[in-house]
């Protein structure tokens, strides 16, 4: 049996950086699709290059937690910025989410006036920039020392932004911007659901903060589909693709891994699978500790297209609209276009993944027959109001479309949730650390602390790094 210091399960965003920070170590990854990244992989199918599901890249920037990660393993990404991050189209109101505050600003005002706007979005941006100058942000459990960092970040929080801290979002909306029109909402909530997957009811004023800001950043369009990262910085790793893990077995001091392939031996193993989908790998102990956390009934619905056009478009837009999708649990979905300079991913035309929200209940219901009809009836939806928002692209020159559920996401990487849990002052006290109870074994990934998105995973792989590395 090949033995290992360090086994990672799955290549997704949480699992490919920690391996990459510790290359030099005695280590394998193992990933159970053919291609790399989980939700942040590109696959091909009908000879055209399609991102899964993340599309934007955000965090590449100056003492930010994702570049500091980059420069360590000494990786250089190949991104071109998308200077309006999106625009955001509800009936006849565009907004264009460019960096420059005031230019911003204007547009809010003149789209959903609101005499204390700025203040607002002021607020927004500051907590939003304090958050991020905020160093070494920690959250473990399960061990003295994991616990003493824990609270001085908490202590720092506090410092920070003192009574903020207890605020929700919608306590925040209410004290500033008063009662505001269910379109002015329906904008917040629609931004809300692409970065931290909940509407503003749900989350804190921090997370709404950290999930409307971040258009404030530099956001990036990846050359070449955003799995080319991931296989670039898994370029030194030991690799074993399409290599599911099935069973993991803890002796004293190490663990048993097997395979679809076979058996190895590592002290101490990473999972980014989900912490909802991390007990299927064990027997009763460990079982136990991953059942006692509430599954996350949220996933996508996520369509692909290639486009035979030569119209220049944005990199991403926003589609908000009156009544919900059908089968989705919102009303407005994500686009975004490939750049047609990019010759992988548009190499015959563009290459487009729409993106909205729905649950897995709703799918999971479904017998197959109306499983198929449903997926076609949502999928007929959005195409035909991303055709009715986009005059200039006719159906004929749509050469192919075809959807993903969240069984879809289940059958090829192995989860049906996509996306976190809504942060608020309950969920932030039951949220999974990197650290579990067992000696040598640890999660990664969007569903522990900090949470989704290349910045929260980062957050995390950077606690996980410091925990392993404590140990090794
Ligand atoms: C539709 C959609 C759009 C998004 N858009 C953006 C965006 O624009 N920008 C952004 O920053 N974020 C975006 N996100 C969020 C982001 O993609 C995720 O938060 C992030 O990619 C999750 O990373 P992860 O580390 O949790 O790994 P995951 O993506 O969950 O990957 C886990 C990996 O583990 C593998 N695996 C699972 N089980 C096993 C097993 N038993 N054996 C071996 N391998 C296994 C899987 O195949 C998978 O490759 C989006 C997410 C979705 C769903």
């Amino acid at each position: 049996m090949q033995k290992y210091d360090l086994a990672i399960i799955g290549s997704g965003i949480g699992g490919a950086l920690i391996a990459a920070l510790n290359k030099d170590k005695s280590h394998i990854l193992f990933e159970k699709d053919s291609n790399l990244g989980g939700c942040a992989s590109t696959f091909k199918r009908f000879g055209n290059y399609y991102n899964t599901g993340a599309t934007t890249f955000v965090g590449y920037e100056e003492n930010h937690i994702l570049k500091n990660m980059f420069d360590k393993i000494k990786y250089v990404p190949n991104i071109s910025e998308s200077k309006i991050a999106i625009r955001t189209i509800q009936n006849k109101k565009v907004v264009d989410r460019v960096r420059d505050f005031e230019e911003f600003l204007t547009q809010i005002q003149e789209n959903y006036p609101n005499e204390n706007n700025r203040i607002f979005w002021e607020k927004i941006k500051d907590i939003d920039e304090k958050f991020w100058q905020i160093k070494d942000i920690h959250f473990a459990k399960y061990s003295l020392n994991s616990y003493i960092k824990s609270l001085s970040t908490f202590k720092d929080m506090i410092k920070v932004f003192k009574l903020d801290l207890l605020k929700s979002a919608s306590s925040f909306i209410k004290e500033t911007l008063g009662e505001i029109t269910q379109g002015y909402q329906s904008f917040i909530d629609a931004q809300l659901l692409i970065t931290v997957q909940s509407k503003s009811k749900d989350i804190s004023l921090l997370s709404m903060a950290l999930g409307l800001a971040y258009p404030f950043h530099k956001v990036f369009y990846v050359n070449n589909g955003m799995g080319s990262i991931i296989e670039e910085i898994l370029k030194e790793v030991n690799v074993h693709k399409k290599e599911e893990i099935l069973k993991i077995k803890k002796s004293k001091d190490s663990y048993v891994i097997t395979s679809s392939k076979g058996e190895y031996q590592a002290k101490k193993i990473v999972l980014n699978t989900t912490v909802y989908d991390s007990k299927n790998l064990f027997g009763e102990k460990i079982k136990k500790y991953y059942e006692k956390f509430e599954f996350s009934d949220q996933s996508a619905f996520t369509s692909y297209l290639t486009i035979n056009s030569k119209e220049k478009f944005l990199d991403h837009y926003q589609i908000i609209l009156e009544p919900d999708i059908p089968n989705c649990i919102s009303n407005s979905f994500f686009i975004s276009f490939s750049k047609l300079s990019d010759e992988k991913m548009s190499q015959n035309g563009y290459s487009v993944t729409i993106s909205t929200h729905t649950k897995v209940s709703t799918w999971k219901a479904l017998s197959k027959d109306d499983y198929k009809k449903q997926k076609e009836l949502t999928q007929n939806f959005i195409l035909e109001h991303f055709l009715d928002y986009f005059d200039n692209i006719s159906s004929e020159q749509i050469t192919k479309i075809f959807s993903a559920t969240c069984l879809t996401f289940q059958r090829f990487i192995g989860r049906a949730n996509c996306g976190g849990k809504a942060l608020n002052i309950k969920s932030a006290l039951q949220i999974p650390s990197c650290k579990t109870p067992f000696e040598g074994l640890y999660n990664v990934g969007d569903t522990v602390f900090a949470g989704q998105g290349w910045p929260g995973v980062a957050i995390g792989v950077n606690i996980l790094n410091k925990e392993l590395n404590e140990k090794l």
